[in-house]
């Protein structure tokens, strides 16, 4: 583990602790850029030793016995018509798509439906081999190297966050694009309207797996100090994460036993509580919050509009 006094994204000195504990973890946020990060960062080898036994996308793509089908899920189709739609509307030239983290690979699977050549890479040997059996796709298991002028599209997909070294796979992406490239990020938005409220409790400030936390004016910096342009930025609700979700799975979690098991016994989206009643609970608040949600859908267009939603997406060109 390393000490990061420095802003991992700008390098910057100019940082002061922000806050002071996290389920143990302290984050410091950089006064030049206002990017926030863990001082205490897993190194590659640890990070590639947690992604490649650990991940749960690697467990979902052994347990699914039939990934074709997963990815043709409507959401996932949508997902790739949007995608397409950005890539054709900024780069229509564009060939080669690459992501970065695709996971087993089901986003670039639909991509293909678009006249797209594909590839992707991915820390976890077992969902990689996932997607390369079954998917028939091109998957590297390992971390993403630079290839000089090499492709048209490059997309990162909540992986930014996981990374130590932010300023190096960004620069690593730049130099793989071709001139007239894009770079599609898609990650947390720290900026959401639930960040402003709740603060260090929004469930993506979630260490050690997520070792920064994003937001648009500290990305929109170190992209633009590699050289490139943002064209597009927009927000979006994300997977059934909403204002609601966050304040009652937080109010509810205080309640039941302070700020460390708000997290750890409802933060979770997907975990089970270690204790049955809670989980109860949890499936109960799950069921009112679905519901909430669909109450908050018509304010989500104003909140998109102001950039406020739960993810971020940005488009850069090279
Ligand atoms: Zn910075």
């Amino acid at each position: 583990m390393d000490k990061n006094q420095k802003c991992i994204l700008c390098n910057s000195d100019n940082t002061i602790l922000q806050w002071k504990n996290v389920r143990g973890y302290r984050v410091r946020k950089c006064l030049d850029c206002s990017f926030l990060f863990l001082d205490e960062i897993k190194s590659e080898q640890e990070l590639e030793e947690f992604y490649s036994e650990n991940y749960f996308m690697a467990s979902y793509a052994r347990n699914e016995t039939d990934l074709v089908s997963a990815a043709k899920k409507q959401t996932i189709l949508s997902e790739a018509a949007e995608y397409a739609k950005l890539i054709r509307n900024h780069n229509p030239q564009a060939v080669s798509v690459v992501e970065i983290g695709c996971s087993w690979g089901y986003l670039l699977y639909n991509l293909q439906n678009f006249e797209y050549s594909v590839k992707g890479y991915e820390l976890s040997k077992t969902t990689a081999n996932a997607g390369r059996e079954q998917l028939g796709l091109d998957i590297t298991s390992g971390f993403f190297e630079a290839q000089i002028d090499q492709f048209d599209v490059l997309i990162l997909r909540h992986v930014l966050e996981h990374v130590p070294d932010p300023q190096d796979i960004l620069s690593k992406i730049y130099d793989s694009l071709t001139k007239g490239g894009l770079f599609i990020l898609e990650g947390p938005n720290l900026d959401s309207i639930s960040s402003k409220l709740f603060g260090q409790n929004v469930s993506w400030v979630a260490p050690p797996e997520h070792v920064s936390f994003p937001n648009f004016r500290s990305l929109v910096i170190a992209g633009e100090k590699l050289g490139f342009k943002c064209i597009y930025k927009s927000t979006r609700r994300g997977r059934g994460i909403s204002i609601f979700h966050q304040a009652l799975l937080n109010s509810v979690g205080l309640f039941f036993g302070g700020k460390e098991n708000a997290k750890n016994n409802l933060g979770g989206i997907n975990d089970n509580a270690s204790n049955p009643n809670i989980n109860k609970l949890k499936k109960f608040v799950l069921k009112a919050v679905s519901f909430l949600d669909f109450l908050s859908s018509p304010i989500h267009p104003f909140l998109r509009q102001a950039l406020l939603e739960e993810e971020m997406l940005i488009v850069f060109k090279k």
